[in-house]
């Protein structure tokens, strides 16, 4: 009870609440109930003393009026004995004597006892009111005067016609008048009182005041009670029989006496009340406790759930609500610790696909949890080789077992296929013929019943997971939905594995070719670089370039270049050895990285190799094409030490490569970086040498062989550099072809030479035709045409003395593109001549296709005519051809008579060079002008030739 009160009840407010209120609750009634009880038992007792007290003064007073009578009887008897002349002394009865204390007989003054001893006081007076009641032979009743009052008197007259003749007058005996004591009720008391409250007697002789206040009182109106006690009056009517006042009887009896009995009800109600109360409390202590141990410990039993305790149960082992309760409560208990249970070990397992991606770590915890659920399983995952579709691994774990045991497996691709019809997993008898081998495994570790989930990937079982058990029973629905998420998530962990593995393999391999890209390859030269570092070998870098590539994407499209490049990518790995790595870094580039070389001469040799195979003729689209490629090769240590240092190094020399001619490689060095470094720094002033006006447009004459007559000039652009002075065309086109700016330079040139030449045929000169060199990137741009309309245009120029000279460079593109270009060119009136001729790869029946007037010999072949026998045979071979296709010849850089007289005897029809002039200004120009119309009709003029 103690610990009850300590552990449950005073801490919980519901007890102390229900306690309270159960104790309230039988307490007021029962106290209402006693209280209107003891209320109404005190008037019904009141009520009842009353009543008793009433009765006992009526019936006294009665008693008292029959004792009167009586006495009147005998004294009557005794007046007729006393008329009849009979003696008194005779006649003096036991009667008389028993009622009577004394009489006399009163006759005339003389009044003669005649009975008893006389009292030495006579008898008391006969009034007026007497005499005349006495004179109607009535009795009367007389009191003895004085106090206090002695007995009564009775007297009757012997002749009632003759009063004063005779009256027998007796004082009554108190014992016969007044009665024995014990005939009044018990625990009352009588007293009897004359008019004006004159006492007569009393049954206890202490109560005379008492009563006399009582019937004072109630001859005032008052209540009945006094002084404690309890009264009740009853008058006894004298006057009529006996001439006398009336007497008040009063009953006495002790209020005490009732309160007594009604104390003890009330003790006895208090007792009940409160052995009610006790009862209630102990009831109340009885049902709480029944009431709140079980809610106690269904509030500490989802405390426990709170704390994610669920092993736990809450034992209420009642069948009331809260057994009810409890075993709800400790169902879901049960589910949600096995679901939360289920979503850990899944997070887990999700935790571990978002992070390491272990797959041996994700079949740990799948054992483990079902191993959690079911401690007496063999739990088994077997999952497929994805390279191989029958070979597997086998994982086998018992609850005792620290690690999993791991055994490589051969599977029946047959029964695999059969495994994918039981998609939700199924029983499988573990012995007989056409068991699986993992599921005798499971068996070998102690199962009889095997229940099997195949594990799936994109519709394709990559594994299968098996629950191993003694009991068939021991395995719930519940669990085997949990397998089968886990042998999802198993199947979700092989779809990001092979989603990331292809991730992989596409963030460091290219789509086209399949080689690596620069990711995967800086990542192996890196490698490669710190190998390179500890065993103190070389390793050297083939940065490759193919050649004419453009050309063949763009005649057999870019499914053309995408095949050839993935045949030359399979070239370039067959050249190469297992350790080296090809990869390709985007368009027409390619890497290749050789490792452990003993000196640069391997790769030289490679590089040698490498330029053979892609020398050999592809076979694209049904077409046959020839590109080759140059490349640059950069050594380490030699050339740099860090991956980005050698790459770039390598992409240098390529370029050097290229500008070498191609279909060659070269080995960086380190002038070739000061030169990388200038090229930038010419960048950056190219870009501001249009808005300096740092640019100049020269004209170098071509003359006629013949006469030597000045026919037009070519304009060749000067950059007037503050520091570098006058920078050659030669280095700066190509660098402002590089850096974009070709864009803007060769359209200013076009205005340039197009407004000279209309100010000069406005003064009047005959100017002839003047070349304006166009470089090949001008050529390709889309708006070479619109440009040359726009300048002659705007300067109002007639297009025929304008010439363009292209380079042959320009022919390896897309002959039909340049057909078209070249013809939309003739159609605006303006000619064009083949810059450079001899030096690049024009083709015989190209050339006869192509729309163009002049043929600009190369001054290479001229500078050797003197001397190479080759040359001359070169340098007239092209006439020839150029006669041939009835286009003009013009021989560059002419430097001496003997060249200029050769090219004359063999037909050529112009030249240019500084045996005539110097490109010079068009101010100087005009000057020639004038000399040349002069030198026209000098006959001396063909003698300086
Ligand atoms: P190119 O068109 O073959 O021009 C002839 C080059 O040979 C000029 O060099 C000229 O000065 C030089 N030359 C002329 N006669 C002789 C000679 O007797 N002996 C020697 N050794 N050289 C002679 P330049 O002016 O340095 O121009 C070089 C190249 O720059 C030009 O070769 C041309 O391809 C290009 N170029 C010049 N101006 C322009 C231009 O405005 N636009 C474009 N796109 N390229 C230009
Ligand atoms: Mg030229
Ligand atoms: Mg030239």
């Amino acid at each position: 009870m103690n610990k009850l009160v300590e552990g449950t009840f005073l801490r919980s407010a519901v007890a102390r609440r229900v306690f309270f209120l159960f104790l309230l609750s039988a307490f007021v009634p029962a106290a209402m109930l006693a209280a209107l009880s003891y209320g109404h038992v005190r008037a019904v007792v009141g009520d009842y003393t009353q009543r008793q007290l009433a009765q006992a003064g009526s019936a006294h007073a009665r008693a008292l009026y029959d004792r009167l009578l009586g006495a009147h009887f005998i004294l009557n008897a005794n007046v007729a004995q006393i008329r009849r002349g009979t003696n008194v002394e005779d006649t003096t009865s036991i009667a008389l004597t028993r009622v009577f204390r004394r009489t006399y007989l009163v006759a005339h003054d003389q009044t003669v006892l005649r009975f008893g001893a006389p009292l030495g006081e006579d008898p008391p007076p006969i009034d007026a009111r007497a005499a005349s009641h006495l004179a109607k032979g009535e009795l009367a009743l007389l009191m003895p005067p004085g106090r206090p009052v002695g007995p009564p008197w009775l007297a009757v007259a012997i002749d009632p016609a003759q009063v004063a003749d005779g009256v027998l007058i007796a004082q009554l005996e108190p014992a016969y008048l007044w009665g024995d004591s014990d005939e009044i009720s018990y625990q009352t008391d009588i007293c009897v009182l004359a008019e004006g409250a004159v006492l007569l007697y009393c049954s206890s002789d202490e109560l005379g005041a008492t009563a006399s206040r009582v019937a004072s009182h109630r001859a005032n109106g008052h209540p009945a009670s006094a002084d404690g006690w309890l009264s009740a009056t009853s008058g006894l009517f004298l006057k009529a029989k006996f001439g006398a006042d009336d007497w008040t009887i009063v009953a006495l009896r002790p209020g005490s006496l009732a309160i007594a009995s009604l104390t003890q009800l009330a003790q006895t109600y208090l007792g009940v009340t409160l052995l009610t109360l006790l009862l209630v409390a102990l009831l109340s202590v009885v049902q709480i406790r029944r009431t709140l141990v079980p809610l106690e410990r269904l509030i500490e039993g989802t405390q426990r759930i709170a704390r994610e305790n669920f092993e736990q149960p809450v034992a209420v082992e009642r069948d009331d609500e809260f057994g009810q309760l409890a075993r709800s409560l400790n169902g879901m208990a049960r589910r949600v610790g096995q679901q939360l249970g289920a979503l850990r070990a899944l997070s887990e397992i999700d935790q571990e696909i978002l992070s390491h991606l272990d797959i041996e770590q994700i079949v740990v915890l799948v054992q483990a949890r079902l191993l959690a659920l079911l401690p007496q399983a063999v739990i088994g995952v077997v999952l497929l080789d994805d390279r191989s579709a029958d070979l597997g691994t086998a994982y086998l774990q018992r609850a005792t077992d620290a690690q999993p045991t791991k055994v490589a497996l051969q599977l029946d691709p047959q029964k695999l296929a059969h495994c994918v019809r039981y998609r939700d997993g199924a029983w499988l008898p573990v012995d007989g013929p056409d068991v699986p081998r993992f599921v005798a495994m499971l068996a070998g570790l102690g199962a009889a019943h095997c229940f099997v989930i195949p594990i799936f990937w994109r519709d394709e079982i990559c594994g299968a997971l098996g629950i191993g058990v003694v009991d068939q029973q021991e395995v719930n629905n519940g669990l085997i939905e949990q397998a089968r998420d886990l042998g999802k998530r198993v199947g979700v962990a092989f779809a990001a594995l092979a989603r990331e593995a292809e991730l992989v393999l596409r963030a460091h391999h290219d789509d086209l070719t399949g080689l690596p890209n620069r990711a995967l390859l800086s990542e192996r030269l890196q490698q490669e670089l710190a190998r390179a570092r500890r065993t103190g070998k070389q390793l050297a870098l083939l940065f490759l370039d193919l050649d004419r590539f453009k050309s063949v994407n763009d005649t057999l499209g870019h499914d053309g270049g995408d095949q050839l490049l993935r045949v030359a990518a399979e070239r370039l790995s067959a050249c190469v050895r297992e350790c080296d790595t090809v990869a390709r870094l985007g368009g027409d580039e390619f890497v290749v990285l050789l490792t452990g070389l003993d000196n640069p001469q391997q790769a030289a040799k490679l590089a040698g190799q490498v330029l053979a195979v892609l020398s050999e003729p592809f076979q694209v689209a049904g077409s046959k094409c020839f590109i080759g490629a140059s490349i640059g090769v950069s050594v380490f240590p030699a050339d740099g030490s860090s991956a980005e240092e050698l790459l770039k190094q390598a992409d240098i020399a390529m370029y050097r490569a290229k500008a070498a001619g191609r279909g060659r490689f070269v080995f960086f060095e380190e002038s070739m970086n000061v030169d990388q470094r200038e090229r930038a720094v010419m960048e950056q002033e190219l870009h501001l040498a249009i808005m300096r006006n740092q640019f100049a447009v020269h004209y170098q004459p071509r003359v006629d062989l013949r006469d030597g007559r000045l026919l037009g000039a070519e304009a060749l652009l000067r950059w007037n550099h503050p520091v570098l002075g006058s920078v050659s065309p030669a280095i700066f086109i190509p660098l402002a072809e590089d850096a974009g700016l070709i864009e803007s330079i060769g359209p200013w040139v076009l205005r340039q030479v197009c407004a000279q030449l209309a100010a000069w045929q406005a003064a009047g000169y005959a100017v002839g035709t003047v070349a304006v060199n166009v470089s090949g990137r001008q050529f390709r741009s889309d708006d070479l045409v619109a440009q040359v309309t726009h300048a002659l245009e705007s300067t109002g120029l007639a297009p025929h003395v304008l010439e363009l000279e292209v380079t042959e460079g320009v022919l390896i593109d897309d002959v039909e593109s340049v057909i078209d270009v070249l013809g939309r060119l003739k159609q605006i009136g303006v000619s064009v001549a083949l810059d450079d001729f001899g030096t690049g790869y024009s083709s015989m029946a190209y050339l006869r296709r192509l729309p163009i007037d002049v043929l600009k010999i190369d001054q290479s072949f001229v500078r050797d005519l003197a001397h190479a026998e080759d040359a001359r045979n070169m340098v007239q071979a092209i006439i020839a051809m150029a006669h041939a296709l009835h286009k003009s010849v013009v021989a560059e850089g002419v430097e001496t008579l003997v060249q200029a007289n050769l090219l004359r005897s063999w037909g050529c029809n112009q030249a240019q060079g500084f045996y005539f002039s110097r490109p010079v200004t068009a101010a100087a120009l005009e000057a020639l002008m004038e000399k040349t119309l002069v030198l026209s009709d000098d006959t001396n003029a063909m003698a300086r030739i």
